[in-house]
């Protein structure tokens, strides 16, 4: 099985452009230009869906792509086809925001187990954002996550500046964190909702004066923070967005894109068996997913055949469901390597490593767009090879780096040597450490 082809090839550098392609700035990919939609609603109905991939073909190459964080990509665009896609976009009523990202669960305002519904803030925020005008000069990435909890909570989520509802004496408040998930924010303060937008425009503020390229990461907690003591961030579990979930009482139905990645051919003719089956909205979800609501609990089985016969993840058991990869030599010019042959390889050679413990990022190189933040494990296509990571992003400092003919029998010395033990493979590669797991690989042992 080839993950690779010569890797000196003429793949290009990773363009870091420090914004994020819109439909007015797409980014050039290997594929053309890639658009990246942030709807205004919540979702679409099925109908919607469908103008949605009807479009992706006329005026892109039809693949669309489910972000990581729940955003929508338009894939394989020209410069003229992109300004006619968003006229058309318009014109059908699929608006997208634009300037900072501010983002809730997708279940926000449906699921009765959240704190409470984000939306409100959320859009008061975007309000105030949008009233400061110039005035603000903010990082075109900057993330700001309003997160309510509730199922599908964005606890998980790392962004600049994040506001988590938390319980305190039977009262809601939002509690302030810089640069992080729930748990390893720096929390700053917990305030009423009332509070919440000014004392947000202040950390934005803040940014501003630091200049257009700051990030929360840059801001000083210590500086910042409101109250000296705050009761320790609580971890809020979140099952992965796959197989049918209930949300406070709400039915749903989680599927993932392989790869991030759907053709809009497979997306028609999904869209027409759940039209046919009643659903009412499918929502994008952080974790490349999509949500399906409105399906009768007698009829989950067939939408779930549906989605599988449109080549989408189901089950979340499916050891898929640990991989997150983005196109790799597929579908970008920077590719070094084919994450979805190294999914096959690993699925095959190394089944061990994909039992749940561990996120493994296959990178095609180092800019690693699928998984910016840190995986436990990381293969990432390097001009010198095949690199392994362990606890670092795409582009970090490997403990190996593999010909990429290697990689295979490698993966077999790592699944025998974890096969023979009775913990986690998480627990097992934090105990070879990074010396042990080289020797491992390189059968140096
Ligand atoms: S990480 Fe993947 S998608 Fe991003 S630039 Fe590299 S090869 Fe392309």
């Amino acid at each position: 099985m080839s993950v690779a082809q010569p890797l000196a090839t003429a793949a290009r550098p990773p363009e870091r452009r420090g914004a994020c392609p819109t439909l007015a700035t797409p980014m050039e990919t290997g594929d053309g230009l890639l658009a990246r939609l942030r709807p205004v609603a919540p979702g679409y109905a099925p109908k919607a869906w469908l103008r949605l991939a009807t479009l992706s073909q006329t005026h892109g190459n039809g693949l669309l792509d489910v972000t990581a964080r729940g955003n929508l990509q338009i894939r394989g665009l020209t410069r003229n086809s992109a300004g006619q896609l968003a006229q058309d976009l318009a014109d059908a009523g699929l608006h997208s925001h634009a300037g900072l990202a501010i983002e809730t669960p997708p279940l926000a305002g449906l699921d009765s187990s959240e704190i409470a519904d984000g939306r409100p803030l959320a859009e008061a925020l975007r309000a105030a954002v949008m009233a400061e005008g110039e005035a603000l000069r903010l990082a075109p990435k900057l993330a700001v996550v309003v997160d309510g909890g509730g199922l599908l909570n964005l606890s998980g989520q790392v962004a600049d500046i994040r506001l988590d509802a938390v319980r305190r004496d039977g009262a809601v408040l939002w509690r302030i964190g810089l640069a992080g998930d729930a748990l390893s924010a720096h929390a700053l303060a917990e305030v009423p909702q009332s509070e919440a937008v000014a004392a947000v425009l202040q950390l934005l503020s803040a940014l501003t004066a630091l200049g257009p390229a700051a990030r929360g990461r840059d801001l000083d907690p210590a500086a910042l923070a409101r109250s000296a003591t705050l009761p320790p961030p609580q971890a809020i579990p979140s099952p992965a967005p796959v197989g049918v979930l209930t949300a406070g009482g709400l039915a749903v139905q989680g599927v993932r894109l392989p790869f991030g990645r759907i053709a809009a051919e497979a997306l028609v003719t999904w869209l027409d068996g759940l039209e046919r089956l009643g659903a009412s909205e499918v929502r994008l979800a952080p974790g490349h997913a999509l949500l399906v609501l409105g399906i009768a609990p007698e009829r989950a089985n067939e939408a779930a055949a549906l989605a599988q016969a449109a080549g989408l993840i189901v089950d979340p058991a499916d050891p898929r469901n640990h991989i997150v990869a983005c196109p790799g030599q597929r579908g970008c010019g920077s590719g070094l390597i084919d994450p979805r042959a190294l999914t096959d390889l690993l699925v095959t050679t190394a089944p061990a490593l994909l039992d749940g413990s561990l996120t493994l990022h296959l990178s095609g190189c180092g800019k690693g767009c699928a998984h910016p933040a840190a995986a436990s494990l990381g293969l990432t296509g390097t001009p010198g090879g095949i690199a392994l990571v362990v606890g670092g992003r795409a582009g970090d400092a490997p403990v190996a780096v593999l010909a990429p003919a290697d990689l295979g029998p490698a993966l077999s010395r790592l699944n025998t040597r974890l096969r023979a033990g009775s913990d986690s493979a998480a627990t097992q590669i934090t105990q070879l450490g990074p010396d042990g797991l080289r020797a491992l690989i390189k059968d140096e042992t």
